[in-house]
């Protein structure tokens, strides 16, 4: 149930418990196992392109998932010209995109086996990543009753590859309900998933002068599509660095009024003391570290243990990563998948390395040689003033505390300047006060995993450099993506 719409549910989606629900996922998805997904510009009338380019899995580099065609510098003049605001009503904008999330269901196989084979998706990530878009589809419909202000205009939405249906779908639709016209910019990695979505909202009505797919690299889309005096607001996801220089950007070539609706990176810490309940609180480290290879910007990236118990827990996290299965994302006993690309791959093992060197490293898994893999690794560290940069992998780093000096934690946590999510791990309820009041973090998580925030109850953005706001999936989120209302006086 949600805030502002309390008549609607989340989408149901698939329970890999289930055997029913699993034997419906792997026949939806059977078909598609070979299939070459083609895509590139989607305007509003015929586009150019660049030379297709080859979409590979990163599991597996023999499966060449589709191709790719790039915008040309002429398709993003084109799409800038024709880019225009949703002429619907709020309630006919609501309906189409209802359709648009009925058919994301419709097509669940089709998109399961695009977000294994192009964004190694594990059946558990594709499953929840279908579920937040359809969330996000109908949520953001709901909005529209809400909305008496106008839209602004045009939106550029920017969106991150590790989760390119969801949150590429949530930027859209968001900025669709509020009836802006968008011009999507998916990351370089995933653009066939995004086609697919594209041509899922346009069948279910969204006109294409409203919606228009541009692919390419941030070095020349991005860069034109937020330098644009007829842009009237830029959503984006990624790192805290790029926000900063579409910000920049912006300042130099936009209506002064154009918002910058970012959520960026985190430097995310879990504090465990000595009451929490071990086994509950191994599962959710190693999913809050592990699942999606660690790739979510809500991901554990910094555990702080309590001094009397590090031992035992850290000797019950290694054995609980013995068991876990890292490969292929399409066999459903896969527990994490690969890494998006080589060149990731490369600055997350960097850093694997050099903690090697200075024997930091406390455990590394065997990850598979072919393929583009990080094995989950634990990395010991004094403190979150030890880590430089967010790594956005499967890196956990762990500290030990002593129960006096919990303040001086709260306090380097917070002086990270981030603030994404947090976790703790405790029963005593005094001290669950003391840090969901102090730590400053978007999202608090207390005895549970501290990723996959819901559409509709858990609101999901950060703090300080962690994001602007408002929180996607929350009832203040698609107001944003309108004008001021005019207040009208007289006597
Ligand atoms: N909303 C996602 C979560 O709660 C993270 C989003 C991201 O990584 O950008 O895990």
């Amino acid at each position: 149930k949600d805030l502002y719409a309390p008549e609607r549910t989340n989408s149901h989606g698939f329970d890999l418990k289930d055997p029913v629900d699993v034997a419906t996922y792997e026949q939806l998805r059977a078909p598609f196992q070979a299939t070459q997904w083609e895509t590139g510009p989607i305007l509003a009338e015929a586009a150019g392109g660049e030379a297709a380019e080859p979409v590979h899995n990163p599991a597996d580099p023999s499966d060449v998932v589709g191709t790719l065609r790039s915008c040309s510098k002429a398709d993003v003049e084109t799409a800038l010209r024709l880019a225009k605001p949703w002429a619907a009503s709020p309630n006919q904008r609501a309906e189409t995109l209802k359709q648009a999330a009925d058919l994301y269901e419709t097509c669940a196989g089709e998109i399961f086996a695009v977000l294994a084979r192009e964004a190694g998706k594990t059946p558990t990530d594709a499953i929840a990543e279908l579920r937040e878009a359809v969330d996000f589809l109908r949520y953001y419909a709901a909005g529209t009753s809400e909305l008496d202000a106008p839209a602004r205009g045009v939106f550029s939405c920017i969106s991150p590859w590790n989760f390119p249906l969801a949150i590429f779908t949530g930027q859209i639709a968001a900025a669709l309900a509020a009836g802006n016209g968008v011009l999507a910019k998916p990351a370089e990695p995933t653009g066939l998933i995004a086609g697919l979505a594209v041509q899922l909202l346009h069948r279910a009505g969204v006109p294409k002068t409203a919606l228009q797919l541009v692919p390419g690299a941030g070095s020349v889309v991005g860069a034109r599509i937020t330098a644009s005096p007829d842009v009237h607001g830029i959503c984006f996801t990624g790192s805290t660095a790029t926000a900063k220089s579409i910000h920049r950007t912006m300042i130099d070539h936009c209506e002064p009024t154009a918002p910058l609706i970012a959520e960026t990176g985190g430097l995310n810490a879990m504090i465990v003391d000595s009451t929490a309940l071990p086994e509950q609180a191994i599962k959710d480290i190693v999913a809050s570290a592990f699942q999606s290879a660690g790739q979510r910007c809500s991901a554990l990236r910094i555990l702080y243990l309590q001094d009397d118990v590090a031992d035992t827990f850290l000797d019950m996290l290694f054995g609980a990563m013995d068991e876990l299965v890292i490969g292929n994302p399409w066999h459903l006993s896969t527990d994490v998948g690969p890494i998006i690309n080589q060149a990731a791959r490369a600055g997350i093992l960097n850093h694997i390395e050099k903690a090697e060197a200075s024997g930091a490293v406390l455990k590394r898994n065997n990850a598979p040689s072919t393929g583009i893999f990080v094995a989950p690794t634990v990395i010991k560290v004094g403190g979150i003033a030890d880590l430089e940069e967010e790594i956005f992998g499967p890196v956990l780093h762990v500290a030990t505390f002593k129960a006096a000096d919990l303040q001086d934690v709260i306090k380097d946590i917070n002086a990270s300047g981030y603030g994404l999510t947090f976790g703790i791990h405790s029963r005593i309820d005094d001290r669950v006060q003391l840090l969901s009041s102090e730590i400053e973090a978007g999202n608090i998580y207390v005895n549970r995993n501290q990723i996959g925030a819901i559409v509709g109850s858990q609101p999901f953005g950060g703090e300080g450099l962690s994001g602007t706001g408002p929180k996607a999936g929350g009832p203040n989120y698609v107001a944003r993506f309108t004008r001021p209302e005019r207040t009208i006086s007289q006597l």
